[in-house]
């Protein structure tokens, strides 16, 4: 669950990235952001995962509310969101393999338990046959699957991503999108902002638009511009 009341985002520039937003989304929800470049969607998504943190107002990502979470419970917090980015911030000088599973080595548990769980969700992503693979070795669209497998590899229960298909060809996003729907499916809240007008039209979700720090409009299984 994610919920903020009355939040304000002022960079030390004056610039007003996000004014006033309030809105609720339940887990297991799909939600696209979307807006023109600028209009505050990464402002929005990062005071999530307190990669940024608001002026005034309120964020309660499941039981933890930001305002007042200390500095030492921020890796609690990020344990339980996957984060996925345009350019997939994969570590170059591992393996696809451990890539995800240095996701998982903070956290106390077996070399067992580590594979077995880094060999799911590679399975997950379909990429079993690719984890001894270095990153530049892979297509842009295996990277991402990669950042994805990384991205789940703690169960979390919510995954951020911002502009994920953005470097990628149409065909391409949609195998991403259909690995996003799966995750989805098992229960997983996913965040999405995108630039990426068909995929928000092809698979059809909630649509939280955004011009100039405010929510323009919040519409269930919405398209990609406004047809209302
Ligand atoms: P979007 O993701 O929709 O393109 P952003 O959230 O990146 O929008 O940006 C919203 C506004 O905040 C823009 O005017 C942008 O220039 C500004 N902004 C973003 N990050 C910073 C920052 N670190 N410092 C100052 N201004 C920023
Ligand atoms: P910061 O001081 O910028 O918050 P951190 O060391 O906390 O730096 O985070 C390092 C990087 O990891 C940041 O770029 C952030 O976007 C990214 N990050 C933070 N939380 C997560 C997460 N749960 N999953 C993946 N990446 C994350």
């Amino acid at each position: 669950m994610i919920e903020f009341k009355d939040v304000v985002k002022e960079y030390q520039n004056d610039t007003l990235a996000t004014d006033h937003i309030s809105l609720k989304i339940d887990q297991g929800e799909f939600v696209y952001v979307v807006g023109p470049s600028g209009a505050g969607k990464s402002t929005f998504i990062k005071m999530m995962y307190r990669e940024e943190v608001p002026t005034s107002g309120q964020i309660k990502v499941n039981d933890y509310e930001l305002e007042t979470l200390k500095h030492n419970q921020v890796p609690f917090l990020r344990r339980e969101l996957g984060v996925v980015f345009q350019d997939f911030k994969l570590l170059p000088r591992l393996t696809v393999f451990e890539n995800v599973a240095y996701a998982l080595q903070v956290i106390e548990k077996t070399p067992d338990e580590v594979k077995e769980r880094v060999e799911y969700v590679l399975e997950l992503v379909g990429l079993a046959d690719k984890r001894d693979s270095f990153p530049d070795e892979l297509s842009g669209g295996e990277q991402q699957r990669v950042a994805i497998a990384r991205a789940i590899a703690n169960k979390p229960s919510i995954v951020i991503a911002d502009e994920p298909t953005g470097n990628l060809d149409p065909d391409t996003a949609r195998e991403i999108m259909e690995i996003f729907e799966k995750v989805n499916a098992q229960g997983t809240t996913v965040v999405m902002a995108t630039h990426n007008s068909f995929i928000v039209n092809e698979y059809k979700h909630r649509v939280l638009e955004i011009a100039n720090g405010k929510i323009v409009r919040d519409q269930e299984k919405g398209e990609y511009n406004d047809e209302s």
